[in-house]
């Protein structure tokens, strides 16, 4: 008899954890019933990059003394940089300047201990391609003025909450 009312005990325990935890996916699930979709409809929605976003890396080639420490403190020595010594003037030439997106791991070393700050990170994110051999980026292409989502005309900002917060996308203006 004693150990019947322990055992019913012990059920009507289990009912109410159980309802307790009903409970409680239920309040998660009206809780996100309140809100819209965080879905980004990728092209014609853009993500607006934080602000200190590493997207594809920036050169300007007239700065560039090609002093090589970039390439030193890189930890896969990726950046190539071909330079000339002139005799005359004893001084060194930059010739070519490369990086490849397709082995860079965006970890902004280079940037940071360029001593004539001729590198920045950009708000560049859509570097994909059909062959990774296309992102290997002479001096021409990574000296190419950066375009910002941000700065993007066709674009227009969504407002993404009940109370019209505005969170950090666009959309295109069509
Ligand atoms: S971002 Fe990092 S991995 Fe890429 S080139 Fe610069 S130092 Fe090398």
């Amino acid at each position: 008899m004693f150990s019947a009312i322990i055992r019913f005990q012990n059920y009507g325990q289990q009912v109410v954890e159980a309802a307790n935890y009903i409970g409680q996916g239920f309040a998660v699930t009206s809780d996100h019933s309140n809100r819209l979709p965080i879905t980004v409809q990728y092209p014609y929605e853009k993500n607006l990059p934080s602000e200190r976003f590493r997207g594809r890396i920036h050169f300007e080639f007239d700065k560039c003394i090609a002093c090589e420490v970039r390439v030193r403190v890189c930890p896969i020595n990726l950046p190539v940089v071909d330079w000339i010594f002139l005799k005359d003037v004893k001084k060194k030439k930059l010739k070519n300047y490369s990086i490849d997106f397709g082995v860079c791991i965006f970890c902004g070393n280079c940037i940071e201990y360029c001593p004539t700050n001729c590198l920045s990170m950009t708000e560049e994110y859509e570097l994909s391609s059909y062959d990774r051999h296309e992102l290997n980026c002479d001096q021409t292409a990574l000296g190419r003025v950066p375009s910002s989502a941000s700065q993007d005309v066709s674009i227009q900002l969504v407002s993404n909450s009940k109370n019209g917060k505005i969170f950090g996308q666009k959309k295109f203006n069509n």
